[in-house]
């Protein structure tokens, strides 16, 4: 067994005991493969681990990196996504995590339209109201959605958060609860009826258990599954 292979296998564990533990479905959550800075061969022992999702922040790599990568897989743009950028994230990926304002969303939508693609997007809440943080603000999220909904090039399915840091994932905890429950408010109304699944975007190598527990769909893992990343490349 190769270390990927069994670091997969440990959070998989993992994830099924905080599913167990709030009574979900263990298939509900998929694990997104954080693959920044990583190097295509280890993303490749991941695949044949089983890993399907990968998830990168830098266009440049990640587009040198699909490219590269041959075997089936899945990539979701989880990063800070310039509008100028708008057009590779529609080309080159399946979903993209951080739409957090609705000139990129146009963008988005405008892109996947010429790309001939359906775009998965999750609306990225900056739910701990952090000023240096990305992420529409929470009183904004609706308004945002709201301009969203003619956007037929878009499947918007959910939402996302970069939660504030701390190293007791407890303290972590009320604002993924928090995500859960604007996106569960949001769905009542009706907001993801026309996406085909729900996802809500939370929780990474330091917390996915807490996030699961709490509602999270897909789980951002990088360092719990690859090691740590060479420093300063936050
Ligand atoms: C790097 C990154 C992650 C993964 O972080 P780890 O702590 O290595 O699991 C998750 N989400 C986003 C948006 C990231 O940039």
């Amino acid at each position: 067994m190769t270390t990927i292979e069994k670091n997969l296998a440990e959070i998989r564990e993992k994830i099924a005991g905080a599913a167990r533990r709030t009574g979900r479905d263990p298939r509900e959550i998929r694990i997104v493969a954080v693959s920044k800075k990583v190097d295509p061969s280890l993303m490749r022992e991941a695949i044949t681990a089983g890993q399907q999702i990968f998830g990168e922040n830098y266009m440049q790599e990640a587009k040198e990196k699909i490219i590269t990568i041959e075997e089936k897989a899945q990539w979701h743009f989880i990063g800070h996504l310039q509008s100028n950028k708008a057009k590779d994230a529609a080309y080159f990926f399946d979903a993209v995590h951080t739409v957090d304002r609705l000139k990129l969303a146009n963008a988005l939508n405008r892109y996947a339209g010429e790309a001939g693609k359906n775009l998965s997007v999750l609306v990225q809440v900056n739910v701990g109201e952090e000023p240096q943080k990305e992420g529409v603000a929470t009183e904004d999220a609706e308004e945002l959605l709201q301009s969203m909904q003619g956007l037929s090039n878009l499947s918007i399915e959910g939402l996302m958060t970069m939660p504030p840091f701390y190293d007791d994932p407890e303290k972590v905890r009320p604002y993924f609860r928090k995500l859960r429950e604007l996106a569960d408010d949001f769905a009542s109304r009706g907001y993801f009826a026309g996406a085909p699944s729900f996802e809500l975007s939370m929780g990474m190598s330091g917390d996915f258990e807490v996030a699961v527990e709490e509602g999270a769909t897909l789980v951002r893992i990088g360092t719990s599954i690859f090691g740590a990343r060479p420093a300063g490349d936050e």
